[in-house]
């Protein structure tokens, strides 16, 4: 382990120290300057070599990609951009990178695409973007244990593997155990699933929030946050097949309170990150602005990426009805000279994500949460109102992304359940230890769930989900 990562270096105020860097070679110019970054910041640390000190050889391996370790004293920096600098005294190849090969990966030093960088995502960590990106992806998974343990919380692990489809959606991955060097075949030599988990059904999760809410009719205030798993066949920018979904769930909430949790809750993880990955974010906004210059006029952002968090930070999440968002949606009539294009809905219809940023981004101009929708559109678990017709379900629809949420006050009252049950074809035996929370003790209570990548997507500003996770599952994509 090395004393002080760079990123501690670059704060540090302290000259004329010895010390030891290890990290990979960024750029090498004029055979004196080496930019050396170890991932701790987006920031390299210039290492200048004396080359008369050190033998050609050695230099010849200082290449781009290489892992080397600089020993050498912290100096002020002559240069622009930079406060200090490391005279270099001693310098280690730990480990060569051949340019040849260089060339032929994303390492080489000049623009790749993102859709590139995809086809390398065991390399494309070492880019600039990517490294901004992850770090900020894992602060903010910091900030959302932060929130809930600091608000009373417990962490729940909801299993992966289960036997309930908690959407009815029936999007899941089947689990089988398949012995793969002795598979059972059938008669015919084909291979046999029918034994799956263990002669039982089993499926990857889609949500940990049916188990959750048991938890949370014991412990009152739980969050789940793990993978989940879809087996939708969506090819957008804002799904993936294996995608990590925070879920609080808090016994005693009705929906009012449900939506003061998920406003609060998301304020306080994007300030986190505008607090704790300034860098990241200031070059990630930097990054956006030069894409946005090779755009038309009519598709660059309005906003820079940091006046889009701020815009989550400043306002009053609008809370609208479903029933109203519709009104809004009918009256506004198609325009073509609008960004967004748009149909009229009609009452009962789910509504896409072009909706959803219309309200947000045009009517409204602030995060929208929209609530009270058709029960016919919405999970069976959800709580009737009393017009029979709407339940107490909520999204948090956000500008550039849609629904980033989607939760609900839980249906607590197990005739109610039941019936819905009943009339949505779900089986009760099988849910019958959920059916049970509504025989002892029930309660009113209320959760949502938050899909982490939504969240990561729109705080570093990149347009696809598949570059928000390490490696992303996509429909046939599970190379490594
Ligand atoms: P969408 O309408 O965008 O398909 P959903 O309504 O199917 O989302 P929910 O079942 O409400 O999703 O899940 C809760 C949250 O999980 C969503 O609000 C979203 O942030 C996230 N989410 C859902 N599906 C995916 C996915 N396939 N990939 C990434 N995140 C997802
Ligand atoms: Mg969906
Ligand atoms: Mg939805
Ligand atoms: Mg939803």
């Amino acid at each position: 382990m090395q004393d002080k990562t760079i990123a501690k270096l670059l704060k540090s105020e302290k000259t004329h120290v010895e010390v030891t860097v290890r990290g990979w070679v960024r750029s090498f110019r004029s055979n004196r300057f080496i930019a050396l970054n170890d991932g701790s910041t987006i920031k390299t640390l210039q290492c200048v070599v004396d080359f008369e000190n050190f033998s050609e050889e050695l230099l010849k391996k200082v290449n781009v990609g290489a892992a080397i370790e600089v020993k050498g004293t912290l100096v002020e920096s002559q240069g622009q951009g930079q406060n200090i600098e490391i005279q270099v005294s001693k310098l280690t190849i730990l480990g060569e990178a051949n340019p040849e090969d260089v060339k032929l990966t994303i390492l080489s030093p000049k623009k790749h695409s993102l859709e590139t960088l995809r086809e390398q995502a065991h390399l494309r960590i070492r880019t600039n973007t990517f490294g901004a990106v992850m770090r900020t992806r894992s602060k903010l998974a910091f900030a959302v244990h932060q929130y809930f343990q600091k608000n009373g919380f417990n962490y729940m692990h909801s299993p992966i593997i289960t036997g309930s489809d908690a959407e009815g959606a029936g999007e899941m991955f089947r689990v089988t155990a398949l012995d793969a060097r002795n598979p059972p075949l059938d008669e015919k030599g084909n291979v046999n699933f029918k034994e799956d988990f263990f002669e039982k059904e089993a499926n990857l999760t889609v949500s940990g929030q049916l188990e959750a809410e048991t938890y949370a009719m014991a412990l009152g205030k739980v969050y789940t946050f793990g993978p989940t798993f879809r087996a939708e066949n969506s090819n957008t920018s804002r799904h993936l097949a294996e995608f990590w979904m925070i879920e609080p769930e808090v016994a005693f909430n009705d929906l009012d309170a449900n939506m003061d949790l998920a406003e609060d809750f998301i304020k306080y993880v994007i300030n986190y990150a505008l607090e704790n990955c300034a860098d990241d974010i200031e070059f990630l906004e930097n990054r956006l602005l030069e894409e946005d210059k090779t755009k038309p006029q009519a598709e660059r952002s309005e906003m820079k990426l940091r006046e889009k968090l701020h815009f989550i930070l400043e306002n009053n999440f609008k809370r609208v009805s479903y029933t109203e968002a519709i009104d809004i949606l009918k009256n506004s009539a198609p325009n073509k000279k609008k960004k967004f294009k748009y149909i009229i809905e009609d009452w009962g219809a789910d509504l896409q994500s072009e909706h959803e940023r219309f309200l947000v981004e045009k009517h409204f101009k602030t995060p929208v949460i929209l609530f009270d929708y058709p029960a016919n559109i919405k999970s069976f678990y959800m709580r009737l109102n009393d017009d029979g017709k709407t339940v107490r379900a909520m999204d948090v629809l956000f500008p550039g992304i849609g629904e980033i949420v989607g939760g609900s006050q839980r249906e607590e009252r197990y005739d109610v359940l039941l019936e819905k049950m009943k009339t949505m074809n779900i089986d009760k035996e099988e849910l019958y230890w959920y059916l049970d929370l509504r025989k002892f003790g029930t309660a009113v209570h209320s959760g949502f769930g938050l899909g982490f990548e939504r969240l990561v997507q729109f705080t570093t500003g990149m347009s696809n989900i598949r570059d928000v996770i390490p490696y992303p599952r996509t429909p046939g994509n599970a190379e490594f």
